[in-house]
């Protein structure tokens, strides 16, 4: 077999998911002769890249107004040789299945990493959370559960929340799903606390990628973040508690965006000020100006990544850092990119990091921190245990800190110690390439 010939006629097949068939390249791509060479044939190719159940539904939700609509859903189950299915749940009007299949391809390498026992799977809808009352909310998330609870439970599947699923999601659909399946299993993460939640699941992502950062910027430059001029692209989840570690860690946070606008503050953005505008009220990132006497400087979305920075950790979505972009940040001097989101950067933004010797992370090693709280979240549900905040993220930097040196070794013995992309993907593909065949 000619692996080359059978890897591109493959990707052929994916020409109609181009998000999946990225992933795809991105993996392929970076595997070297002796992860190859463990490729036997084309049915273990295709084995691969085949999720091994795709749940679709309709789901049919009533407005305020008593109006029906219906909205798609879908649960992704791709690969569980490394434990249950896990992965999050995604509302957004974007959401297709070719996004959900790039992201359970990918959970199934990042899950790996943690070292804990999860398996790669990813769901979610095409509804839109933006601009629906409380109640629409609730309706539209019993609508969704009351057809994927018989798919998921804690020993099977174990969803989390991402992109529009937070804790008032999670606490709707986890309710759902007590009442349609008559089980209190713990099959959802990211829960509240009074429901069985972990303390630090919130901000483990984005604490996650900053102690990756710190472990990366010590192996590779001997330095921290102390001082450092630092862009967060996203106002999210992620991007939030990513600004509140690096502001505790000594970085000054000068810019931020949401989907509208990027907001420019030389004197560093203050995340109780932003927590409140985008968690309490819902409200948009240019309103963030009327909040403070510093000076703020707003402009369009894009405009983020034309700040001179030292550190930028995109943590929006898929694919918001391009060739361009990347180009304006190395001219501006910035020595290292951590992906806080999934695959923020295009192959070509990551390419051009690496050939210029900028620490660049992928996502699948850089976000992981998120699932592995989940993890910890499973495990104390299990044992009936709760732990303290300090146990959890010390528990978090101690997986952060074992992600980056492995991957970091793994780059080092393919004689390409800047690509950490390869050494994510050599490291995760190898172990799970060996739990599916032996
Ligand atoms: P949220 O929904 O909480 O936040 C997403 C943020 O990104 C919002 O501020 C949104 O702005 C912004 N955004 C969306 N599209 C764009 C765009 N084109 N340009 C600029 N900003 C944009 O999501 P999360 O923070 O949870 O997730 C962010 C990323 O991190 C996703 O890729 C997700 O898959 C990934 N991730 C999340 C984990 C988690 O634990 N939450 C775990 C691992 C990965 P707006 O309000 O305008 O839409």
């Amino acid at each position: 077999m000619n692996i080359e010939q059978s890897i591109n006629k493959l990707l052929e097949k994916y020409n109609n998911e181009p998000e999946f068939q990225t992933a795809l390249k991105e993996m392929f791509a970076s595997l070297d002769s002796k992860s190859l060479s463990l490729i036997k044939d084309e049915a273990f190719l295709e084995r691969l890249v085949t999720p091994d159940h795709i749940i679709t539904f309709d789901v049919k939700w009533l407005d305020d107004n008593n109006i029906e609509h219906i909205n798609k859903g879908y649960r992704v189950q791709f690969n569980n040789v490394n434990g249950v299915y896990k992965g999050g749940l995604r509302f957004h009007p974007s959401v297709n299945l070719s996004i959900l299949k790039f992201l359970a391809f990918e959970q199934i390498f990042k899950n790996y990493l943690t070292t804990l026992p999860m398996g790669g799977g990813k769901g979610g809808s095409d509804f839109d959370p933006k601009g629906k009352s409380d109640n629409e909310v609730k309706n539209f998330c019993y609508a969704f559960m009351k057809e994927l609870y018989p798919y998921i439970g804690v020993d099977k599947d174990v969803p989390a929340g991402d992109i529009g699923v937070g804790a008032r999601e999670i606490r709707n659909l986890y309710n759902a799903y007590k009442e349609y399946s008559g089980k209190s299993d713990c099959s959802l993460t990211g829960k509240p606390l009074d429901m069985g939640g972990s303390l630090c699941r919130t901000e483990a992502t984005g604490f996650g990628v900053t102690y990756f950062a710190l472990e990366a910027l010590k192996q590779y430059k001997h330095t921290d973040l102390k001082g450092k001029k630092v862009i967060v692209s996203g106002s999210g989840n992620v991007a939030l508690y990513c600004l509140k570690k690096v502001t505790e860690l000594g970085g000054i946070v000068i810019a931020m965006n949401d989907s509208s606008n990027s907001i420019y503050v030389p004197s560093g953005i203050n995340f109780d000020i932003l927590r409140e505008l985008k968690e309490d009220k819902r409200g948009r990132i240019k309103e963030y100006k009327d909040l403070v006497k510093d000076e703020v400087i707003v402009k369009e979305s894009k405009a983020i990544w034309e700040v001179k920075a030292d550190i930028a950790f995109p943590c929006a979505t898929q694919f918001e850092l391009d060739e361009e972009d990347a180009k304006k940040l190395i001219s501006n001097g910035v020595i290292g990119v951590f992906e806080g989101a999934n695959m923020p950067c295009t192959i070509e933004a990551a390419n051009l990091f690496i050939k210029n010797k900028v620490i660049y992370s992928p996502g699948k090693a850089s976000n992981a921190g998120g699932v592995a709280v989940s993890g910890l979240e499973i495990e104390q549900n299990k044992k009936n245990e709760k732990w303290s905040f300090e146990e959890v993220d010390n528990r978090l930097k101690g997986i952060m800190s074992t992600i980056f040196n492995n991957i970091y070794k793994c780059a080092k013995d393919l004689d390409d110690e800047y690509n950490l992309v390869k050494g994510a993907n050599n490291y995760a593909f190898i172990g799970i390439v060996n739990k599916m065949f032996h």
